[in-house]
Protein backbone atom coordinates (compact mmCIF):
# COMPACT_ATOMS: atom_id res chain seq x y z
CA UNK A 1 0.00 0.00 0.00
CA UNK A 2 1.38 3.38 -0.96
CA UNK A 3 -0.99 6.65 0.60
CA UNK A 4 -1.54 9.82 -0.81
CA UNK A 5 0.55 12.38 -1.04
CA UNK A 6 -1.35 15.46 0.26
CA UNK A 7 -0.17 18.27 -1.38
CA UNK A 8 0.31 21.40 0.56
CA UNK A 9 1.71 23.46 -2.28
CA UNK A 10 -1.00 23.01 -4.55
CA UNK A 11 -3.58 23.24 -2.59
CA UNK A 12 -2.03 26.25 -1.46
CA UNK A 13 -1.42 27.96 -4.42
CA UNK A 14 -4.97 27.55 -5.72
CA UNK A 15 -5.90 29.37 -2.10
CA UNK A 16 -3.40 32.51 -3.36
CA UNK A 17 -5.08 32.11 -6.76
CA UNK A 18 -8.34 32.86 -4.98
CA UNK A 19 -7.74 35.31 -3.18
CA UNK A 20 -5.57 37.23 -5.49
CA UNK A 21 -8.57 36.89 -7.87
CA UNK A 22 -10.93 37.76 -5.06
CA UNK A 23 -8.84 41.15 -4.01
CA UNK A 24 -8.71 42.17 -7.39
CA UNK A 25 -12.12 42.28 -7.88
CA UNK A 26 -12.85 44.35 -4.92
CA UNK A 27 -10.22 46.74 -5.57
CA UNK A 28 -12.12 47.19 -9.09
CA UNK A 29 -15.51 47.79 -7.62
CA UNK A 30 -13.69 50.97 -5.53
CA UNK A 31 -13.15 48.73 -2.71
CA UNK A 32 -9.95 49.93 -1.02
CA UNK A 33 -6.92 47.75 -1.17
CA UNK A 34 -6.50 44.65 2.21
CA UNK A 35 -3.94 45.74 4.26
CA UNK A 36 -1.64 43.77 6.68
CA UNK A 37 0.40 45.32 9.26
CA UNK A 38 3.79 43.43 10.58
CA UNK A 39 5.54 43.60 13.94
CA UNK A 40 8.48 42.54 14.60
CA UNK A 41 10.38 42.54 17.69
CA UNK A 42 14.01 41.39 17.97
CA UNK A 43 16.61 39.78 15.60
CA UNK A 44 15.67 36.21 15.01
CA UNK A 45 16.81 35.19 11.43
CA UNK A 46 13.85 32.75 11.11
CA UNK A 47 11.41 35.40 12.38
CA UNK A 48 12.69 37.75 9.74
CA UNK A 49 12.55 35.01 6.99
CA UNK A 50 8.74 34.56 8.01
CA UNK A 51 8.19 38.19 8.17
CA UNK A 52 9.64 38.71 4.88
CA UNK A 53 7.88 35.56 3.26
CA UNK A 54 4.81 36.89 4.49
CA UNK A 55 5.02 40.62 2.85
CA UNK A 56 6.01 39.09 -0.51
CA UNK A 57 3.33 36.76 -0.68
CA UNK A 58 0.82 40.05 0.77
CA UNK A 59 2.56 41.89 -2.64
CA UNK A 60 1.22 38.84 -4.56
CA UNK A 61 -1.89 38.98 -3.50
CA UNK A 62 -2.67 42.87 -3.92
CA UNK A 63 -2.28 43.53 -0.84
CA UNK A 64 -0.61 46.25 0.87
CA UNK A 65 1.67 45.10 3.62
CA UNK A 66 3.03 47.45 6.28
CA UNK A 67 6.30 46.54 8.10
CA UNK A 68 6.96 47.55 11.70
CA UNK A 69 10.49 46.06 13.23
CA UNK A 70 11.52 47.16 16.45
CA UNK A 71 14.86 46.42 18.40
CA UNK A 72 15.09 43.08 20.98
CA UNK A 73 15.16 46.39 23.74
CA UNK A 74 12.02 47.72 22.74
CA UNK A 75 9.81 48.10 26.12
CA UNK A 76 6.32 46.85 26.02
CA UNK A 77 4.64 49.84 26.57
CA UNK A 78 6.06 51.03 22.69
CA UNK A 79 5.03 47.22 21.21
CA UNK A 80 1.61 48.12 23.19
CA UNK A 81 1.59 51.89 21.98
CA UNK A 82 2.36 50.82 18.52
CA UNK A 83 -0.21 48.15 18.03
CA UNK A 84 -2.68 50.99 19.48
CA UNK A 85 -1.94 52.85 16.78
CA UNK A 86 -2.29 50.28 14.05
CA UNK A 87 -5.74 49.42 15.78
CA UNK A 88 -6.98 52.92 14.36
CA UNK A 89 -5.55 53.12 11.42
CA UNK A 90 -8.01 52.24 8.31
CA UNK A 91 -5.40 51.56 5.91
CA UNK A 92 -4.08 48.57 8.15
CA UNK A 93 -6.60 45.59 8.29
CA UNK A 94 -5.01 43.02 9.74
CA UNK A 95 -2.06 42.98 12.47
CA UNK A 96 0.57 40.37 12.57
CA UNK A 97 2.58 40.41 15.91
CA UNK A 98 5.56 37.78 14.64
CA UNK A 99 5.94 35.38 17.94
CA UNK A 100 7.90 34.47 19.58
CA UNK A 101 8.84 37.74 21.17
CA UNK A 102 12.26 38.67 22.91
CA UNK A 103 12.31 36.78 26.52
CA UNK A 104 10.73 39.17 29.18
CA UNK A 105 7.92 40.57 27.24
CA UNK A 106 4.22 39.73 27.91
CA UNK A 107 2.89 37.97 24.94
CA UNK A 108 -0.30 37.72 26.17
CA UNK A 109 -0.65 41.56 26.92
CA UNK A 110 0.45 42.80 23.58
CA UNK A 111 -1.84 40.09 21.70
CA UNK A 112 -4.72 41.43 23.50
CA UNK A 113 -3.91 44.97 22.88
CA UNK A 114 -4.99 44.13 19.16
CA UNK A 115 -8.76 44.69 18.15
CA UNK A 116 -10.73 41.65 17.87
CA UNK A 117 -11.56 42.58 14.00
CA UNK A 118 -7.69 42.93 12.85
CA UNK A 119 -6.29 39.90 14.69
CA UNK A 120 -5.73 37.59 11.58
CA UNK A 121 -3.15 35.55 13.08
CA UNK A 122 -6.32 34.38 15.97
CA UNK A 123 -4.22 34.31 18.56
CA UNK A 124 -6.17 36.85 20.70
CA UNK A 125 -7.19 35.82 23.85
CA UNK A 126 -10.68 35.68 22.75
CA UNK A 127 -10.79 34.64 20.09
CA UNK A 128 -8.94 31.76 20.80
CA UNK A 129 -11.36 31.36 23.98
CA UNK A 130 -14.17 31.23 21.44
CA UNK A 131 -12.75 28.36 19.62
CA UNK A 132 -12.61 26.48 23.53
CA UNK A 133 -16.36 27.11 23.80
CA UNK A 134 -19.00 25.50 22.22
CA UNK A 135 -21.82 27.97 20.54
CA UNK A 136 -19.44 30.38 19.98
CA UNK A 137 -17.12 31.82 16.89
CA UNK A 138 -13.92 33.48 16.78
CA UNK A 139 -13.44 35.92 14.49
CA UNK A 140 -10.33 34.63 12.85
CA UNK A 141 -8.57 31.08 13.71
CA UNK A 142 -4.89 30.43 13.47
CA UNK A 143 -3.60 29.88 10.51
CA UNK A 144 -1.42 26.82 10.92
CA UNK A 145 -4.19 24.92 12.65
CA UNK A 146 -6.84 25.87 9.97
CA UNK A 147 -4.07 25.10 7.14
CA UNK A 148 -4.38 21.87 8.81
CA UNK A 149 -7.87 21.27 8.59
CA UNK A 150 -8.39 22.47 4.87
CA UNK A 151 -5.86 19.66 3.91
CA UNK A 152 -7.62 17.21 6.20
CA UNK A 153 -10.86 18.11 5.18
CA UNK A 154 -9.47 17.67 1.31
CA UNK A 155 -9.28 13.78 2.15
CA UNK A 156 -11.39 13.08 4.78
CA UNK A 157 -14.40 14.85 4.37
CA UNK A 158 -16.43 12.94 7.05
CA UNK A 159 -14.37 14.01 10.03
CA UNK A 160 -17.47 13.34 12.25
CA UNK A 161 -16.51 10.24 15.13
CA UNK A 162 -13.33 9.97 13.96
CA UNK A 163 -10.37 9.23 16.41
CA UNK A 164 -8.60 11.87 15.75
CA UNK A 165 -4.33 12.32 18.02
CA UNK A 166 -2.58 15.59 18.29
CA UNK A 167 0.65 14.73 18.79
CA UNK A 168 1.79 18.61 20.71
CA UNK A 169 0.18 21.38 22.55
CA UNK A 170 1.72 24.43 21.92
CA UNK A 171 -0.30 27.36 21.78
CA UNK A 172 0.06 28.22 17.99
CA UNK A 173 -0.71 24.63 16.76
CA UNK A 174 -1.33 22.01 18.73
CA UNK A 175 -4.09 23.06 21.23
CA UNK A 176 -5.83 25.12 18.28
CA UNK A 177 -6.12 22.06 15.91
CA UNK A 178 -7.14 20.00 18.44
CA UNK A 179 -10.03 22.46 19.28
CA UNK A 180 -10.90 22.76 15.63
CA UNK A 181 -11.03 18.74 15.24
CA UNK A 182 -13.52 18.75 18.48
CA UNK A 183 -15.44 21.23 17.11
CA UNK A 184 -15.83 19.20 13.67
CA UNK A 185 -16.89 16.64 16.10
CA UNK A 186 -13.81 14.16 15.90
CA UNK A 187 -12.71 11.89 19.21
CA UNK A 188 -9.53 14.11 20.14
CA UNK A 189 -6.63 12.80 22.52
CA UNK A 190 -3.68 15.12 23.25
CA UNK A 191 -0.61 13.96 23.78
CA UNK A 192 2.77 15.90 24.98
CA UNK A 193 5.51 15.25 26.28
CA UNK A 194 4.34 14.08 29.72
CA UNK A 195 2.23 11.28 27.44
CA UNK A 196 3.05 7.50 27.90
CA UNK A 197 2.74 4.63 25.55
CA UNK A 198 2.57 6.98 22.18
CA UNK A 199 2.45 4.31 19.88
CA UNK A 200 -0.65 2.91 21.62
CA UNK A 201 -2.30 5.77 21.38
CA UNK A 202 -1.78 6.62 18.16
CA UNK A 203 -2.55 3.29 16.31
CA UNK A 204 -6.03 4.10 17.50
CA UNK A 205 -5.98 7.42 15.47
CA UNK A 206 -7.70 7.26 11.99
CA UNK A 207 -6.14 11.39 12.44
CA UNK A 208 -2.74 12.20 12.89
CA UNK A 209 -2.15 15.58 13.16
CA UNK A 210 1.69 15.53 14.11
CA UNK A 211 3.46 18.94 15.94
CA UNK A 212 6.28 18.16 17.80
CA UNK A 213 9.49 19.06 16.23
CA UNK A 214 11.16 16.23 16.88
CA UNK A 215 12.55 14.79 13.32
CA UNK A 216 11.12 11.13 11.79
CA UNK A 217 9.63 10.58 15.91
CA UNK A 218 6.70 9.06 15.04
CA UNK A 219 7.35 5.52 12.95
CA UNK A 220 5.43 3.79 10.38
CA UNK A 221 4.57 0.83 12.96
CA UNK A 222 2.81 3.40 14.93
CA UNK A 223 0.46 4.40 12.49
CA UNK A 224 -3.56 2.85 11.86
CA UNK A 225 -3.29 1.21 8.65
CA UNK A 226 -5.63 3.85 6.22
CA UNK A 227 -5.28 6.47 8.59
CA UNK A 228 -4.57 10.46 7.31
CA UNK A 229 -1.45 12.35 8.49
CA UNK A 230 -0.71 15.83 8.93
CA UNK A 231 2.53 16.46 9.63
CA UNK A 232 3.44 19.90 10.94
CA UNK A 233 6.97 19.55 11.63
CA UNK A 234 9.80 21.52 9.97
CA UNK A 235 13.26 20.18 11.02
CA UNK A 236 16.87 20.77 9.81
CA UNK A 237 18.88 17.08 9.88
CA UNK A 238 22.15 17.10 8.78
CA UNK A 239 22.67 15.64 5.29
CA UNK A 240 26.18 16.03 3.55
CA UNK A 241 24.71 15.52 0.00
CA UNK A 242 22.58 18.36 0.21
CA UNK A 243 23.94 21.77 -1.22
CA UNK A 244 23.37 23.69 2.08
CA UNK A 245 24.19 20.81 4.69
CA UNK A 246 20.86 19.67 5.66
CA UNK A 247 17.29 18.53 4.29
CA UNK A 248 13.84 19.24 6.18
CA UNK A 249 12.34 16.36 7.72
CA UNK A 250 8.50 15.99 9.29
CA UNK A 251 7.81 14.40 12.93
CA UNK A 252 6.71 11.51 11.14
CA UNK A 253 9.01 9.24 9.02
CA UNK A 254 7.88 9.88 5.45
CA UNK A 255 8.86 6.82 3.94
CA UNK A 256 7.73 4.15 7.03
CA UNK A 257 4.33 6.07 6.90
CA UNK A 258 3.82 5.77 3.21
CA UNK A 259 3.48 1.91 3.46
CA UNK A 260 1.35 2.30 6.31
CA UNK A 261 -1.41 5.62 6.00
CA UNK A 262 -3.89 6.24 3.91
CA UNK A 263 -2.68 9.50 2.71
CA UNK A 264 0.14 12.12 4.11
CA UNK A 265 1.63 15.85 3.71
CA UNK A 266 4.78 15.99 2.78
CA UNK A 267 7.33 17.97 4.13
CA UNK A 268 8.58 20.22 2.79
CA UNK A 269 5.64 20.96 0.76
CA UNK A 270 2.36 19.95 2.73
CA UNK A 271 1.22 22.16 6.20
CA UNK A 272 4.26 24.83 5.15
CA UNK A 273 2.66 26.33 2.44
CA UNK A 274 -0.54 26.68 4.19
CA UNK A 275 0.28 28.83 6.82
CA UNK A 276 0.87 32.13 4.46
CA UNK A 277 -2.06 31.02 2.56
CA UNK A 278 -4.85 30.97 5.19
CA UNK A 279 -3.05 34.71 6.36
CA UNK A 280 -3.58 35.74 3.06
CA UNK A 281 -7.35 34.30 3.35
CA UNK A 282 -7.76 35.93 7.18
CA UNK A 283 -6.42 39.72 5.63
CA UNK A 284 -8.60 39.67 2.85
CA UNK A 285 -11.75 39.14 5.52
CA UNK A 286 -10.25 41.67 7.87
CA UNK A 287 -10.62 43.95 4.80
CA UNK A 288 -14.33 42.63 4.05
CA UNK A 289 -14.89 42.79 8.16
CA UNK A 290 -14.24 46.73 8.07
CA UNK A 291 -15.57 48.19 4.69
CA UNK A 292 -18.38 45.99 3.61
P1 LIG B 1 6.53 23.66 20.53
O1 LIG B 1 7.95 23.32 20.83
O2 LIG B 1 5.94 24.91 21.00
O3 LIG B 1 5.60 22.47 21.06
C1 LIG B 1 5.97 21.13 20.91
C2 LIG B 1 4.94 20.23 21.55
O4 LIG B 1 5.38 18.89 21.38
C3 LIG B 1 4.79 20.45 23.06
O5 LIG B 1 3.45 20.37 23.42
C4 LIG B 1 5.59 19.32 23.69
O6 LIG B 1 5.07 18.84 24.89
C5 LIG B 1 5.43 18.22 22.63
N1 LIG B 1 6.57 17.31 22.63
C6 LIG B 1 7.87 17.62 22.55
N2 LIG B 1 8.62 16.50 22.58
C7 LIG B 1 7.77 15.47 22.69
C8 LIG B 1 7.93 14.05 22.79
N3 LIG B 1 9.13 13.47 22.75
N4 LIG B 1 6.81 13.30 22.88
C9 LIG B 1 5.60 13.86 22.91
N5 LIG B 1 5.39 15.20 22.83
C10 LIG B 1 6.46 15.98 22.73
O7 LIG B 1 6.41 23.51 18.95
P2 LIG B 1 5.35 24.15 17.91
O8 LIG B 1 3.99 23.65 18.20
O9 LIG B 1 5.58 25.59 17.79
O10 LIG B 1 5.89 23.48 16.56
C11 LIG B 1 5.89 22.08 16.34
C12 LIG B 1 6.53 21.79 15.00
O11 LIG B 1 5.76 22.39 13.98
C13 LIG B 1 7.95 22.37 14.84
O12 LIG B 1 8.71 21.47 14.05
C14 LIG B 1 7.73 23.65 14.07
O13 LIG B 1 8.85 24.00 13.27
C15 LIG B 1 6.56 23.27 13.19
N6 LIG B 1 5.72 24.41 12.79
C16 LIG B 1 5.38 24.51 11.46
C17 LIG B 1 4.59 25.54 11.03
C18 LIG B 1 4.21 25.58 9.59
O14 LIG B 1 4.21 24.61 8.90
N7 LIG B 1 3.84 26.68 9.06
C19 LIG B 1 4.12 26.60 11.93
C20 LIG B 1 4.47 26.35 13.31
C21 LIG B 1 5.26 25.31 13.71
P3 LIG B 1 4.99 19.72 26.25
O15 LIG B 1 3.82 20.64 26.07
O16 LIG B 1 4.76 18.72 27.31
O17 LIG B 1 6.30 20.44 26.34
Amino acid sequence: MSAMIINGTEIAQQLRIDVTKEVAERVQAGKPKPGLATVLVGDNPASHVYVRSKQKACAEAGIDSFGFDLPASASQQEIQDLVKKLNDDPKVNGILVQLPLPKGLDEEGVLSAIRLEKDVDGFHPINIGRLAQKGRDPLFVPCTPSGCMLLLEKFMPQIEGKNAVVLGRSNIVGMPVALLLVRANATVTICHSRSTDLPEIIRQADILIAAVGRPEMVRGDWLKPGSVIIDVGINRVDDASKPKGYRLVGDVNYQEALEVAGAITPVPGGVGPMTIAMLLKNTLTASKIAND
